[in-house]
Order: C-alpha cells, then sequence, then structure tokens
C-alpha cells in the first residue's frame, strides 16, 4: 500500500498514484477524505485507505467515494455500521491500535472490550487490523519491538474471536526495511518511495534514488556594492562587489525561511549560497563566483546540475528538519512535471 498523502510526499498524488498503479501497487493511503475525494475525482477506482481521523460529519463522503476508513475510535463503529447497513456486503474498514506511539488507536482494553463482548458490528467488514511505529528509524531496536509485541497481543484478540483478517499492517518505510517481523500482509512505504530515508547509518539501506528535483530560473541579476544589503532587515551585507541573482520562488513555494543565510542552490552547476532572508515569493543568492550567469539560467533547489547535486535531506539538514518536510511542503504554486522514461 502505497502511501501518496500529502500530495503525495509533494510530488503530486493523482500522477503517482497512477504511475504506482501502473506498477502494479494494489491501494494506497491517504491522510483524509478531501485528499481520498480528489483521486476519486481523477478517475482512480482501486482501494483508497484513509489513514487520517474520521468524524461522524464526513461519514456521508467516506461512503459516496468509498473510502476505507481506519477507525481509531470505537463509538465511531455503530455510527458507521449503520451508515453502511443498507449496503448489499459488509462495508470494509481498518482498526488502528495503539501501541506505542501515543497518537491514534484503540487501546488494548478497548479492543478487549470490542472483540470479547462481540460488538464488532456485522454491517461492517474487517479488512484490517493496523498500528504505527514510532521510532522504526531511530538508533535502537527496543521501541519498535516492544511495539510489535503489542500489536501482536492485538492480533490474538481478533483472531480469537474469530476474525480473520486479511490485512495486517504495522510498517512504514523504515520497519519495511529493518524489521520484517514488522511486515505481516501489507507494508505501507511512504518516503522510500519518492528516493529518501532515514535510517541510521548502522542498518544498511536499499539504493534510492530521489524522484524529484525543484528547479526555478534566474529573474534578475544585479551587482551591489561593499555594504549593500539584501531583502527584509538587512540581514545580508556585501563585502565585496557582488552579484546576486534574484529567484521567483520563496516560503509560499515550500522553501524554507530557515534557509535563510544557510543554504545554497546549483547555478551553473556550482554551489551558490542563500543570501538575505527568504521572502515569501523569491529569494536571493550570491552568484558572484559563478561564472557567466545569465537571466533566464536554470537553478537547482533540489537535484543534480552538472556534477553537483542537493538533495531534499541536505536541505533538510541546513533547515533543521527531515526530508519528508522539505518535499511535502513544495507548495501549489509549484508546476509538477513529469517524465516517462
Ligand atoms: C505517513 C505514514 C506512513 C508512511 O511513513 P514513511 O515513513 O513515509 O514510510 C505509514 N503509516 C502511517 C500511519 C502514516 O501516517
Amino acid at each position: 500500500m502505497a502511501v501518496v498523502k500529502a500530495n503525495a510526499y509533494g510530488h503530486g498524488a493523482v500522477e503517482i498514484t497512477r504511475t504506482l498503479i501502473r506498477h502494479g501497487i494494489s491501494r494506497v493511503a491517504v491522510a483524509s477524505i478531501e485528499e481520498g475525494a480528489q483521486l476519486r475525482h481523477s478517475g482512480i477506482t482501486g482501494p483508497i485507505i484513509v489513514l487520517g481521523p474520521l468524524f461522524p460529519e464526513q461519514i456521508a463522503d467516506l461512503l459516496a467515494y468509498q473510502l476505507t476508513p481506519v477507525v481509531s475510535d470505537s463509538a465511531l463503529l455503530p455510527i458507521l455500521a449503520q451508515a453502511a447497513a443498507s449496503f448489499p456486503v459488509p462495508y470494509p474498514i481498518h482498526l488502528k491500535v495503539e501501541t506505542g506511539m501515543g497518537r491514534l488507536g484503540l487501546s488494548q482494553k478497548e479492543l478487549l472490550r470490542l472483540f470479547r463482548d462481540h460488538r464488532f458490528p456485522p454491517t461492517l467488514q474487517l479488512e484490517g487490523l493496523m498500528t504505527h511505529l514510532a521510532d522504526a528509524d531511530g538508533p535502537s531496536a527496543e521501541k519498535t519491538i516492544e511495539q510489535l509485541s503489542k500489536f501482536q497481543d492485538a492480533i490474538r484478540v481478533v483472531t480469537q474471536a474469530g476474525f480473520r483478517v486479511p490485512l495486517i499492517h504495522a510498517a512504514n518505510s523504515a520497519a519495511a526495511v529493518r524489521f520484517p517481523e514488522s511486515c505481516f500482509s501489507l507494508v505501507r512505504p511512504g518516503l522510500m518511495l519518492y528516493g529518501y530515508h532515514t535510517l541510521p547509518n548502522a542498518v544498511a539501506a536499499p539504493a534510492l534514488k530521489p524522484v524529484l528535483s525543484l528547479q526555478t530560473t534566474v529573474a534578475q541579476l544585479r551587482t551591489v556594492s561593499p555594504g549593500q544589503t539584501i531583502s527584509y532587515h538587512g540581514t545580508f551585507q556585501a563585502r565585496t562587489t557582488s552579484k546576486i541573482a534574484i529567484l521567483p520562488i520563496g516560503y509560499a513555494d515550500g522553501v524554507s525561511r530557515h534557509l535563510s543565510n544557510r543554504g545554497y542552490v546549483l547555478v551553473r552547476g556550482r554551489r551558490a549560497p542563500i543570501v538575505g532572508l527568504i521572502c515569501m515569493d523569491m529569494m536571493m543568492v550570491d552568484v558572484t563566483a559563478v561564472t557567466e550567469v545569465t537571466v533566464g539560467d536554470e537553478v537547482v533547489l533540489i537535484g543534480r546540475q552538472g556534477s553537483e547535486q542537493i538533495t531534499a535531506h541536505e536541505v533538510a539538514q541546513w533547515a533543521g528538519t527531515i526530508p519528508y518536510e522539505v518535499l511535502c511542503a513544495i507548495g501549489p504554486r509549484i508546476p509538477r512535471q513529469y517524465r516517462s522514461d
């Protein structure tokens, strides 16, 4: 099950889902009903699981779009069961159990109450049982092993109540690679599909290739004299006569303001430092050391240019975050272009 939430981690959910289906993926996961509806509106007919919380007022849309909910609150089951009562076959749902993430999910106690007391509604089909791991990419395996053991307890409760659950799942990208015992009948990779991982160095990572590159163009060039400042509040002051390139991309497009006076971009195959505060729609880089820059030159914020490369990982380090956030921050104003080769 490919995780395509947050616009497929910034890559474009519709195109990514279509491509993954062509490559044999049987189902996808999104975070919200709205994300699921967007995929349905673009003609995607396969199973779509909604990972995020479900509210009673969303149930009509959930059923209308034939989305599969992850239920994390047993109070929702009777409401869902009633809404699905007129359907010819039981409506598929996945149940989520909380095993240590401290987020959504039924507690072990709630699960016992539901299954020992035979309260699971007959108009629903328990298609999936899942949990989410908090530390699959952490330095130690301890927490994950503990969570998987609690999940095994939960599986036992459900199977002992006579349920055969076709889809049992726990693994995100990191767990799918690092903990084979977490793979059960389904895995939920997100980040690794897009060519990144956050596994610790001691864990062997698969060979991954970043899928996306983020590019802009030099919009204007200006030469500034020593002492002149760049952008709001003048946080950058030129020490020597400098050549500054203005780029039409900013924090509204997902270029973190934390990269102000910190990060780099690629121009003519060379690293050019970001100077001054990043603005909403623009940013400036120092191209003094780059020869023959002209207006219209391609500028790479993530990706390769010549023999140089900037990864989302590196951008994340400059900005004090993780590659996940760098990728899914890429905003809706950025046109996505897809290459099939
Ligand atoms: C986002 C998410 C995933 C995917 O995680 P990656 O680390 O990107 O592989 C899997 N499961 C759940 C419940 C998620 O929310």
